[in-house]
């Protein structure tokens, strides 16, 4: 077994489509970003790169390479689920926490569970919380996520 940590945090951009834990939320606005501003993906992805010990995010999809330029958090984790399988592990479990004011995870938790679920071909426990008004978070500024994942050797 194999365990991985990760997090992420974009800025808020008023307008934008807000892509979080891989539904759309019509409710609230999005993150920029080099993707679709998707931090519960980004954060789940760069734990399951940290588990299987292939680096991080930006080493796999950054901001140099074009060809994931407005990349979707579904194809991103659809392309570590493919680095971690050829590094020889299987997914068992993860879970990610948005940290943030908007959108409220509770209400869709449940469907988030399901599409990251699928996706992962694991279970994904999917949570929410705020920072009580402080910091980026708590201002309305920007998402954060923290997310860990475990893997086995297959
Ligand atoms: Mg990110």
């Amino acid at each position: 077994m194999r365990v991985g940590i990760g997090t992420d945090v974009h800025p808020i951009e008023p307008g934008r489509d807000c892509w979080m834990v891989g539904l759309l939320f019509d409710d609230a606005d999005g993150c920029s970003g080099h993707s679709d501003g998707d931090v519960g993906i980004h954060a789940l992805c760069d734990a399951l790169l940290s588990a299987a010990g292939l680096g991080d995010i930006g080493a796999v999809f950054g901001v140099g390479r074009p060809e994931w330029h407005g990349v979707t958090g579904a194809t991103m984790l659809a392309h570590v689920c493919q680095l971690i399988d050829a590094e020889g592990f299987t997914p068992v479990n993860a879970a990610v926490q948005i940290i943030g004011n908007r959108p409220k995870i509770g209400p869709r938790r449940a469907q988030a569970q399901e599409v990251l679920g699928d996706l992962l071909g694991a279970p994904v426990s999917v949570s929410g919380t705020t920072s009580d008004g402080l910091g980026l978070t708590g201002r309305g500024e920007g998402i954060a996520a923290v997310a860990t994942a475990l893997l086995a050797l297959k």
